[in-house]
């Protein structure tokens, strides 16, 4: 068997061209054009590139984007007087902070001052919250950009066994929890599982968000199985690659994504998505006020 390559540029380009025309149709009816704040702090090159791609996908689908680059050494009353300035400003509609932040800020305290209604990134514990009771208004990036591509591929998620390795805050908690939601078995893994490939040869579809290039070895994968490698590592080559074999893997699997070009353009499509939806939101409560 050689897998199915999923390809991820292909959805997120259909995805945003869709998003493109809904952001048109709603400038046209509201008179207000979706605004997104990015919020970076220090000068992290990956944080720059990252915050700097968000910006021109904005700007590719209507979303007007405004960047606040903030000192490494800024402090925390500084940093949560700048979201506050945000969450007041009724032309913002979405709201990012940059992750990771310098070691002296706490991640948990910075998130929560996010307005929960303009928590496009999905982090405030309101709406991770709402992940657990299945009415999230904001699924985390990643994790949504995921169900996204289950989706597109026509992929059943209702009654499938789902492993997911890695359970970070951002990407493997939230995957669980939102395949859960859509009816799957899910299983988590992480650092201290012992024996991973006993639980990832169950699945039927596997959510690989590790950080550990060749992780995941053709003999853990059932045959058949969907391969979804959220992992992106930067080898000492400089090549880019994910935490899955991918040569090994796709003889085994149905369906695969490859790194780059995989999970990774649907991460940035599905917070133009969240933004939109912002939009939405706090200009029809805006209208009836
Ligand atoms: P993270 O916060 O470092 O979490 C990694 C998780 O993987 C942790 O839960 C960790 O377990 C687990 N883990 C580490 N080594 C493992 C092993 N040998 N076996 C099983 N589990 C292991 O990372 P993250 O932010 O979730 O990101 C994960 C990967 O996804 C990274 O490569 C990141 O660059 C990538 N990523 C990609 C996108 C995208 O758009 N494609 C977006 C976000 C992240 P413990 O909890 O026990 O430590």
């Amino acid at each position: 068997m050689s897998a199915k390559i999923i390809d991820g540029v292909k959805h997120a380009r259909q995805l945003r061209a869709d998003l493109s025309a809904q952001i048109s149709d709603f400038v046209a009816q509201t008179g207000h054009r979706p605004k997104l704040k990015v919020i970076l702090v220090g000068s992290d090159p990956a944080s720059r590139l990252y915050v700097s791609n968000k910006a021109r996908a904005c700007r590719d689908v209507g979303i007007e984007s405004v960047t606040i680059e903030l000192s490494s050494s800024v402090t925390l009353p500084e940093l949560l007087e700048v979201i506050d300035a945000a969450n007041e400003d009724s032309t913002v509609h979405g709201i990012l902070v940059q992750l990771p932040l310098p070691p002296h800020l706490p991640v948990r305290a910075v998130l929560e001052r996010i307005s929960v209604d303009k928590d496009v990134d999905g982090f405030h514990m309101y709406n991770v919250g709402g992940l657990v009771v299945g009415s999230t208004v904001f699924s985390p990036c990643t994790p949504y950009g995921v169900q996204k591509l289950l989706e597109a591929e026509q992929i059943p998620i209702a009654g499938q066994n789902v492993v997911v390795v890695g359970a970070s805050n951002i990407v493997g908690k939230p995957t669980a929890l939102m395949l859960m939601q859509r009816d799957a078995t899910v299983c988590i893994c992480h650092a201290k599982t012992r024996d991973l490939a006993q639980f990832t040869i169950l699945a039927d579809i596997l959510v690989v968000a590790a950080g550990r290039p060749g992780l995941i070895l053709g003999p853990m994968v059932k045959t058949g199985a969907v391969v979804i490698d959220v992992g992106i590592n930067r080898l000492p080559d400089g090549r880019i690659v994910g935490d899955v074999d991918f040569d090994a893997v796709r003889q085994r699997a149905s369906h695969i994504t490859p790194v780059p070009g995989g999970v990774g353009p649907m991460t940035i499509t599905m917070l133009l998505h969240n933004t939109l939806v912002a939009a939405r939101a706090l200009t029809g409560k805006a209208l009836s006020s």
